[in-house]
This record gives structure tokens, sequence and C-alpha cells, in this order.
């Protein structure tokens, strides 16, 4: 008898589990329709990106290193120190071969599904940036045009010395450590290491962009909403600017934005395509 009470309250529990489930699918559709018909109305959208988004292409980041796992406390002292510019000072090679590893990581990924919708609603909008902390290039991979690298990029390398920068696809066949063609000075790539302040000319051109505006802002995949990636969603809020946050972990703004989706960017960002391409486009104007 008591066997049967319990059983009968599990299923209880598990029906009621199903309908919250629903009610939270639900209210999800409610979202990415709202999303989708608002992304039809819109001239202009910024879109906030970070590593959730690159994870979906099968990369592991370590404090927005792509490439880098970090199993214990000692590996995580071990990255952070060889990628120092202390380090690339004093041992350059050590730098250099955390580098190579990084880069074989992210020349082996290919953008995701998250990447490819950027890359549509672009196409679609007639002004879209993305705004990214990512130094994988995965975006422009995929085809998107407008990018600001907040953090540079992995592949833009620079001799401290003259200040020349080349880009690169990838590292494979550059000598290690790559050495300046002008000068020798060991080369490093235009990104922020372990203990460095941000590049500043990302911010100026940020700045640029956010003194014109925009109708929609969304954050994806940005797992430590830093103040400078929050302040485009605030500054939005505070114009009465639609906001969105789609990624599988809360932050800061979770509690803020218009519309939060919890989940996979990649897939999130499918669905609210697939209301929004079914609709009828803006008219000019
Ligand atoms: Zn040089």
């Amino acid at each position: 008898m008591a066997r049967a009470r319990s059983s009968s309250r599990a299923g209880q529990d598990r029906e009621k589990g199903e309908r919250e489930r629903e009610k939270g699918s639900e209210r999800e559709r409610e979202k990415i329709g709202a999303i989708g018909a608002l992304l039809t109305q819109v001239r202009s959208a910024l879109f906030i990106t970070g590593p959730g988004m690159s994870i979906e292409c099968g990369l592991p980041h370590y404090r927005g290193i792509p490439g880098l796992l970090r199993r214990t406390a000692q590996d995580a002292r071990m990255i952070e120190s060889a990628l120092s510019v202390d380090t690339l000072h004093k041992k350059p090679k050590l730098t250099w071969r955390y580098l190579l590893e990084i880069d074989r990581r992210v020349c082996e990924a290919q953008p995701a599904r998250g990447h490819e919708v950027l890359v549509a609603l672009e196409r679609r909008l007639q002004r879209s940036t993305i705004m990214t902390i990512n130094v994988d290039r995965l975006h422009q991979r995929a085809g998107s045009r407008s990018v600001i690298e907040m953090h540079g990029a992995l592949h833009d390398l620079r001799c401290a010395r003259c200040e020349i920068s080349t880009r690169h696809d990838r590292y494979a066949g550059l000598p290690l450590p790559p050495l300046c063609a002008e000068c020798g000075s060991v080369l490093r790539p235009v990104m922020a290491l372990f203990g460095e302040p941000l590049p500043p000319d990302p911010f100026t051109r940020l700045q640029a962009e956010l003194e014109v505006g925009f109708d929609i802002v969304f954050a994806i995949g940005v797992v430590a909403m830093f103040p400078y990636l929050a302040r485009p969603v605030l500054l939005a809020k505070q114009e009465g600017v639609p906001t969105v946050e789609i990624g599988h972990t809360a932050t800061e703004i979770s509690e803020i934005v218009d519309f939060g989706l919890r989940g996979s960017p990649g897939r999130i960002l499918d669905q609210i395509w697939e209301v929004f391409a079914q609709l009828p486009a803006r008219q000019p104007g």
C-alpha cells in the first residue's frame, strides 16, 4: 500500500514537472516569436558575443582564451603564467608553445549555427554590429563583416618595437617564436594577455557605434558580464531599446533584459531566424 502511494506521488511529481517544462517551453516560444517579429521592425542591431558561442564549435575556453582546458588549479596557474607579458619577454618560446596549441584548436573549429545566423541577419538588416570578446575570429570565418574585437585577435601579430602588424589565418609554418622581418624582435598576438590592459582601439570604435545607437541589443553566450559588455545593454535599457540575453548561464544583466533565453545560443538563434525569415520584411524608410 505504502509503495503504491509513493509511486503515485512520483507519478504526480512527474506530471507536474512535465507541465512546468511545457509552460517553460511555451514561454520560450513566445519570447522567440516576439524577438523574431521585433527584428523585422528594426534598422540596426548590436550583438555582444562571448565564449558561449565558441563552445558550440567545440572550443573550450579559459578566462576568455579559447582552446584551453583548465583541469586543475595547477593548469590555471600554468596557463596564466605562460600567457603573461612577463613570460612572453623572458621565455617567448614557452608563451608561443601555448599559442600554437590555441591556434591548432581554433583552426580545427568550424563556425556554429549561431555564427551563421548572425551572418544572415547582417545581410538582412541595414546596420548590424558584433562586439565580441572572442579572439578566435569565428564570426569573420562564418562571414560576418562588422565585428569589433574587444580583446583583439589571436591571429593578428605585432612587433612591439616597430609596431608593424600582420594578419594570419593560422600559425602553421611560422618559426617558434615568430620574429619581426624588420628588426628580429619576437612577435606577439594583438590580444590581451593575462595581466594586460585591453587594447584601446576597439573601445573607440564601439563608442562611435554607440553614439549612432542601435534599435535592439543582444548579449549572446557571454559568461562573465564585464562592465564594458553590460554598458551597451544598460544604455539600451535607459533609452527604451529592446534587450535580449541568450545563453546557458545567468549574468548580472539577466534580471534587467526584456527577453532572457536560457540554453544553446545556436539553437535559440536558429529558432529566432526561423520566425524572422517567415515574416514579411520591414518596408524601407
Ligand atoms: Zn620589428
